[in-house]
Parts: structure tokens; C-alpha cells; sequence
């Protein structure tokens, strides 16, 4: 009997999670797997925010994934996935087609623009390990440069960055960092700097705890943040941002560099393949399978789960996406054997550690609220966390954070 081949799509969090699970369950003769990722390494989506800032080297936030993947169980193909026929059960690449019994999209997210004007064009995103090294060059450039012109363009030190959700907050506190380091490095004063975050919320995190929010803004502010809030951003042009302050009034900013880090939308992937999604994301059912697709698992930011609690959908994060993995492994294993009833996927939420800076965080753990140092301190846990569950105590050393004060 021909062994079931089971390819899973994206080697991000839930993806390896997934594979490093399957690799475990499986001999060589019961099933194969097939991994496709785009590049030949796995980057921490979670620490994107430091490489773009530059307060940390993009060859820290990534590893290979032949370091954590068992090359005699699992074949590993680099290519970029281009869409899915689920009729006759294939994944079309820019590297060939493969056959699937059983298919794990586990292809993470993409900037959500809104389709406001000027963005695609314009802004730089979070996204990935490309777009980091794109914006921390970026804003190197802005400050070499500015030294240099004759008539020296104060805008051209102006950042703004769209959106004060967590990776607008975590970016601007890397960026804190940052920006007295490039001052210094350059020669430029300070107080020519301007660093604006424009919000559409009335406040910044919305929805999280207000006491945490005041402390983030206040150390914020002290870094010299300047917060726009309840401003939404209408247009973004080569050298400035448009928000709207009202009904009918509008401001223009000049800037030199526009971040956009207002949200996120599933892969696009997901709509090619008509698979039935709201923004390219999958409502899956609890064991994680597309609706209609008896062999097709969904994770990650590429899934939609509601919280039934307070009927929202859960918002897309790594804690989910890693805990979803196991739990699609399991379930696939579960089907393979056919010995077992599908596991019932239910996050366990443990908390939420935003980081303001490599020094200083504010977080949510248990139900306790943690501020500054401590905070910080549990936020570097959580990373070294997410580099044990997939590659063990060797990852850790390889690539943990280990400055805790
Ligand atoms: P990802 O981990 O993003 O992986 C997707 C993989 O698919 C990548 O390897 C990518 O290269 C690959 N891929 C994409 N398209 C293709 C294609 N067409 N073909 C082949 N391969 C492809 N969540 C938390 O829980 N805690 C945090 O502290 C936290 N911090 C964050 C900080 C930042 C700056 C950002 C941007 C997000 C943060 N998140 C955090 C959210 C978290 O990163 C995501 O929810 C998580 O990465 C989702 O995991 P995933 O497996 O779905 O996708
Ligand atoms: P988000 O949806 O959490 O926040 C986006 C922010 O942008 C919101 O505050 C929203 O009001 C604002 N916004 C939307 N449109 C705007 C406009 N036109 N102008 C100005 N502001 C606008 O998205 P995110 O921050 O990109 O995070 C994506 C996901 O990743 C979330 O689920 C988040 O929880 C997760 N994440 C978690 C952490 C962490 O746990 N430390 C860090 C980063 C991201």
C-alpha cells in the first residue's frame, strides 16, 4: 500500500511545530512528509521587530531548518507556494507541483492595508527577514545621508509608524533604543529627530489593561515617541503621511521613513486556492480542518478560531500557532492510524508580554500584570521558550536571549 504523504506549507512557528511533532510519530515506511518553505531558514516572526529597528542582527532572529528538522523522516523543499487545487489534492509551486493526502497550510500572515493609498508604495512593513534588513538599512541611510546633504532636510529624520498595536509599541520601544545609537554614530542632534506614532484607536493597545498602557506610553514618551491618537492614516506619498483629525480636517507629516504596523491578514495563498476564508483566513472547526476539506488542517495566522467567551475571533499570535501545531499533528496522526477520535482544539492562553526596548516591557501572565525589568525578563523567557519547543536546549544556546538585566 502506498504511504500517505502529508506536506505541510510554511515553516514558521506552527508549521515546524507541526513537523518537528509528526517527525516523532512516524517511521520512514508509515508516511512521508513533505516540508515547503519559501527560504531555507526559519525566521522568529516574534523578534522581526528588532531587526528592523537594527537592535538586533537579522542573522539572530533565523536559523536553517535542516537544525531542527530529521532529514531521514522529513524531505524539506525550498520554494515559494504559489496556490492550492484542492480537487485534485496539489500544491502548485514556483518549484513544481506535489501531491498531497493530507495538507497543513501553516503559511503565516501579510500586512493588512486596508487598500489605503500610498501604502503598498510607500510604507515598509514588519513582515519578514527581507523587509527588516530593508527598513534598518533604511533608516541608516536616513541618517547618513542627512549629514551630508548641504541643506539639511529635518523631515528626512522624521519616522512615522502607522498603528499602536503591539508590533507598532514593540517597534517603537526597539527604536527608543535605536535612535540615540544612530545620533551618536552619526553625528546628528537628537532633538532634530521626530518619532510619531499615529493611532486610529483613542488609545494606544487598544483593549489591553489600562494601567499597562500608561506605563508603555509614559516610557514611551520619555524616549521621545510623540503619539497621534485617534488620527487614522488616510494616504501614505513618497515623503509623507496624510491622517485624518476629524470629519472633515486633515494633516499632512513629512517623514523620511513611514512604518505600517496596523494589523495583518492571512496569506493571499488562501484566496487563490478559493478556500472559503474572511481576509485569507480559514474559520476552521475545532480539530483545525477547513470547512468542506476533510484533509486540509489550517494554523496559525491562516486560521480563525472564535473565542467563544466573548464571541470575538482570537487574535492571530505565535502562542496559538505553536500550540496548534501540536494539536494538528496529533489529529493527522490520529487520522493516519485511524485508531482515535480528533483532538479538540482550545487555546491556553498564558498571557501576553509586550516589550518596550531590549530593557523594559509591560505584560499580562497569568491574570498578573508585570511591568519594567520583570516583564522584560519574562518576555526573554517566552522567546527562549519558543527555541525549545522547536529545537530543544541546543536552539537555545544557539540562538536564546540571555542579557536579563
Ligand atoms: P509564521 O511564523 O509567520 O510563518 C510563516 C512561514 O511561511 C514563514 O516561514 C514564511 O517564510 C513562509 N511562507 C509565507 N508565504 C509562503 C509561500 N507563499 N510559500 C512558501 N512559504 C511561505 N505573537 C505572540 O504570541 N507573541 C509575541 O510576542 C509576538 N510578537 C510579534 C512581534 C512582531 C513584530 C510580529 C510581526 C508578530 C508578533 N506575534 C507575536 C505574532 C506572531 O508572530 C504570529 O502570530 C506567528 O508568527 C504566526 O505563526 P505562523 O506559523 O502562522 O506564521
Ligand atoms: P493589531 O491589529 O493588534 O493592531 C493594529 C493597530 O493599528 C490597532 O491599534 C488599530 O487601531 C491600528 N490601526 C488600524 N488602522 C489604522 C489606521 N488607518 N491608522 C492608524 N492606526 C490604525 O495588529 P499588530 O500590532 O500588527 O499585531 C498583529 C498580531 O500579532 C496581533 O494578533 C497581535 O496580538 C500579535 N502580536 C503580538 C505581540 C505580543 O504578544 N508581544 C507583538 C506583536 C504582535
Amino acid at each position: 500500500m502506498r504511504k500517505p504523504r502529508i506536506v505541510v506549507l510554511g515553516a514558521g512557528y506552527g508549521g515546524l511545530m507541526t513537523v518537528t511533532r509528526l517527525q516523532k510519530q512516524f517511521s520512514k515506511d508509515q508516511a512521508e512528509i513533505v516540508l515547503i518553505n519559501k527560504n531555507d531558514y526559519h525566521y522568529e516572526t516574534t523578534w522581526l521587530h528588532e531587526a528592523s529597528a537594527g537592535t538586533l542582527h537579522h542573522d539572530k532572529v533565523r536559523y536553517d531548518i535542516k537544525d531542527v528538522i530529521d532529514g531521514h523522516k522529513v524531505n524539506f523543499m525550498q520554494a515559494t507556494v504559489e496556490d492550492i487545487k484542492t480537487d485534485a489534492k496539489k500544491v502548485i509551486t514556483d518549484n513544481g507541483e506535489v501531491e498531497y493526502d493530507y495538507l497543513v497550510i501553516a503559511l503565516g500572515a501579510v500586512s493588512e492595508t486596508f487598500g489605503i493609498k500610498g501604502l503598498h508604495e510607500h510604507a515598509f512593513m514588519i513582515a519578514n527577514i527581507n523587509s527588516a534588513r530593508q527598513l534598518r538599512e533604511h533608516l541608516e541611510y536616513q541618517f547618513a545621508t542627512y549629514k551630508n546633504e548641504e541643506d539639511k532636510k529635518d523631515e528626512r529624520l522624521t519616522i512615522v509608524v502607522g498603528g499602536a498595536g503591539f508590533t507598532g509599541i514593540e517597534f517603537l520601544g526597539e527604536l527608543g533604543n535605536r535612535i540615540p545609537e544612530l545620533c551618536k554614530e552619526y553625528d546628528v542632534d537628537f532633538q532634530k529627530v521626530r518619532i510619531v506614532c499615529v493611532e486610529a484607536a483613542p488609545m494606544i493597545l487598544p483593549g489591553f489593561d489600562p494601567e499597562l498602557v500608561k506605563y508603555a506610553r509614559a516610557k514611551l514618551e520619555k524616549k521621545g515617541v510623540e503619539f497621534r491618537i485617534g488620527t487614522p492614516l488616510k494616504e501614505a506619498t513618497e515623503n509623507s503621511v496624510i491622517i485624518s483629525k476629524g470629519e472633515d480636517e486633515v494633516e499632512e507629516i513629512q517623514a523620511g521613513t513611514i512604518v505600517w504596523a496596523a494589523g495583518v491578514r492571512g496569506n493571499p495563498v488562501i484566496e487563490k486556492a478559493e478556500i472559503e476564508n474572511m481576509r485569507a483566513r480559514v474559520k476552521v472547526g475545532k480539530d483545525l480542518r477547513a470547512p468542506g476539506h476533510d484533509n486540509i488542517f489550517v494554523i496559525g495566522d491562516c486560521s480563525l478560531m472564535i473565542n467563544e467567551e466573548i464571541d470575538r475571533p482570537y487574535p492571530p499570535t505565535a502562542q496559538i500557532a505553536m500550540q496548534q501545531g501540536e494539536t494538528c499533528a496529533r489529529n493527522i496522526t490520529a487520522l493516519i492510524k485511524g485508531n482515535e477520535a480528533l483532538e479538540q482544539f482550545k487555546p491556553d492562553i498564558k498571557g501576553t508580554v509586550c516589550s518596550l526596548g531590549e530593557d523594559d516591557a509591560i505584560g499580562l501572565v497569568y491574570g498578573k500584570k508585570l511591568m519594567g525589568t520583570k516583564a522584560s525578563f519574562m518576555k526573554k523567557v517566552v522567546d527562549n521558550r519558543a527555541l525549545y519547543m522547536v529545537g530543544g536546549a541546543g536552539l537555545v544556546m544557539k540562538k536564546g536571549k540571555f542579557k536579563f538585566f
